[in-house]
C-alpha cells in the first residue's frame, strides 16, 4: 500500500487551456496587422495513424483560426517530386509553417525531406538548423512532443529543478531532445538527467532512483511497478495499439508505462491516450504561430 496521492497529469484539460491562449493570441496578432498563422501538411501512403494524426492537426487549425493546406500523394511519389513539393511551399510566402507526417515509405530518406524544409517553417521541430539551435539554447523550433511535455509540466507548475529525470528512450525527435530540454538551465528543466537506451544495464535500477521518469520506448507496458519509486513523476510518451477483445474494434490504445499498476505509486503520472499525444499538437501549434508572428512585418 502506498501512501501518496496520485494526480492525473490531464492532456485533454491541460491542451484545452493551451489552445484557448493560442486562440487568443492568433486574434490579438491578426488585429495588429499580423498574418494569419498557415500550416502546410504532407502525407504520403495511407497508414490509418498518419490519417489521423494529421486529420487532428488540420482540424485543430480551424479551430484555433489559422489557415491549412493538405496534400497528400501516393506511397510511390518519388523521394525528388516530395522535395520538390517542400521547395514550393519553402517559396510560398502564405505558408508559416511546414510538417512532414512521418513514417515515410522506405525508398525516401527521412533526413533529405527533414533537410529541405526551410528552417524558419521547420514547425515541427527537426531540422538540424533547429536541434543546433535548440542544443546552444537559443531560440528554436522545439520538437513537438517534448515542447508539449515542457507545457505539461509548467502547466502543473512542477518544479523540476534538481530533480533526477529518467528518459528511457532517445530518438531524435522524443528521447534525446527531451534529455537536453530536462537539463537546461530553465524551468522546467535544471533536472540531472540519465538517458537510457536498448543498450543501457540495470534499466530498473536507473528507473528506481528517478524523480521522473519519461518513457519513450514503443513497447506496450514497458515501465512496470517494480521499475518506480513511490512519488515519482511519469510523462508516457508511448502510443501502442494492443489486442482487446472486448472492444468493438478489437484494438486498445496503451502507453509505455504499465498505467493501473503503476498509478498509485506516483504523485502525478500521464494517462494514455489524454495524455502527452494531445500536447504535441500544442508544441505544434505553438511554433506554427511563432513562425506566424516572425513572418509578419510587425513589432
Ligand atoms: P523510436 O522507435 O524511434 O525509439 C525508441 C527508443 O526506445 C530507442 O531509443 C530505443 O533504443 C529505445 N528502446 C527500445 N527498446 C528498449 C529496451 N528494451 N530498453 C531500453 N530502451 C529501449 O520511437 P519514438 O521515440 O519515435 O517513439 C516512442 C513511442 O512514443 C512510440 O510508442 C511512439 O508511437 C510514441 N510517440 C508518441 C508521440 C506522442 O505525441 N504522444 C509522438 C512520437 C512518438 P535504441 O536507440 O538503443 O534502439
Amino acid at each position: 500500500m502506498y501512501i501518496c496521492a496520485m494526480q492525473l497529469l490531464d492532456g485533454k484539460a491541460t491542451a484545452a487551456h493551451i489552445k484557448e491562449q493560442i486562440k487568443k493570441d492568433t486574434a490579438e496578432h491578426i488585429a495588429k496587422g499580423g498574418k494569419q498563422p498557415h500550416l502546410a501538411a504532407i502525407i504520403v501512403g495511407n497508414n490509418p495513424a498518419s490519417e489521423a494524426y494529421v486529420g487532428s492537426k488540420i482540424r485543430t487549425c480551424e479551430e484555433l483560426g489559422f489557415g491549412s493546406t493538405l496534400k497528400r500523394f501516393e506511397e510511390d511519389i518519388t523521394e525528388e517530386a516530395l522535395l520538390d513539393e517542400i521547395r514550393h511551399m519553402n517559396d510560398n510566402d502564405e505558408i508559416d509553417g511546414i510538417l512532414v507526417q512521418l513514417p515515410l515509405p522506405k525508398h525516401i530518406s527521412d533526413d533529405a525531406v527533414i533537410n529541405a524544409i526551410d528552417p524558419g517553417k521547420d514547425v515541427d521541430g527537426f531540422h538540424p538548423v533547429s536541434t543546433g539551435r535548440m542544443v546552444l539554447g537559443q531560440k528554436a523550433y522545439l520538437p513537438a512532443t517534448p515542447y508539449g511535455m515542457m507545457l505539461m509540466l509548467k502547466h502543473y507548475n512542477i518544479d523540476t529543478k534538481g530533480m533526477h529525470c529518467v528518459v528511457v528512450g532517445r530518438s531524435n525527435i522524443v528521447g534525446t531532445p527531451m534529455a537536453l530540454l530536462m537539463s537546461r538551465n530553465s524551468n522546467p528543466g535544471n533536472a540531472t538527467v540519465t538517458l537510457c537506451h536498448r543498450h543501457t544495464k540495470n534499466l530498473k535500477e536507473h528507473c528506481l532512483q528517478a524523480d521522473i521518469i519519461v518513457a519513450a520506448v514503443g513497447i506496450p507496458k514497458f515501465i512496470t511497478e517494480d521499475m518506480v519509486k513511490e512519488g515519482a513523476i511519469i510523462l508516457d510518451v508511448g502510443i501502442n495499439r494492443i489486442d482487446d477483445p472486448t472492444r468493438k474494434s478489437g484494438k486498445r490504445l496503451v502507453g509505455d508505462v504499465d498505467f493501473d499498476n503503476v498509478k498509485d505509486k506516483c504523485s502525478y503520472i500521464t494517462p494514455v491516450p489524454g495524455g502527452v499525444g494531445l500536447m504535441t499538437i500544442c508544441g505544434l501549434m505553438m511554433n506554427t504561430l511563432e513562425a506566424a508572428k516572425e513572418h509578419s512585418n510587425i513589432d
